[in-house]
């Protein structure tokens, strides 16, 4: 017999990989590997042991902002550059 927190554990083989790639364990049912994005709320179901975390929750949510790494960001690096205005480095201010 296997117990129930074995099938989840073999399914879960990395913990630690789906909370830092933005997924919470969020079954329907007992025994579900149902789990969610925190950010976009994607649901991903039926995970092996060889899904990379990032990369499925790329594939069903490009646009998620975790994915693209502006959740962590206050303000993205690319804006701050793209108002920079060029040529700051004048010698006006000799
Ligand atoms: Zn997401």
């Amino acid at each position: 017999m296997e117990s129930l927190a074995d099938s989840l554990t073999r399914r879960w083989a990395q913990p630690a990989p789906m909370a830092q790639a933005g997924f919470y364990y969020a079954p329907n049912n007992p025994g579900d590997d149902r789990a969610m994005c925190f950010t976009c709320n994607v649901c991903l179901v039926c995970w092996e042991a060889t899904d990379e975390p990032w990369s499925e929750h790329e594939r069903h949510s490009p646009t998620c902002p975790f994915v693209k790494g502006e959740y962590t960001q206050n303000v993205p690096l690319s804006v701050t550059h793209a108002t920079s205005p060029a040529q700051v480095h004048s010698e006006t201010s000799k």
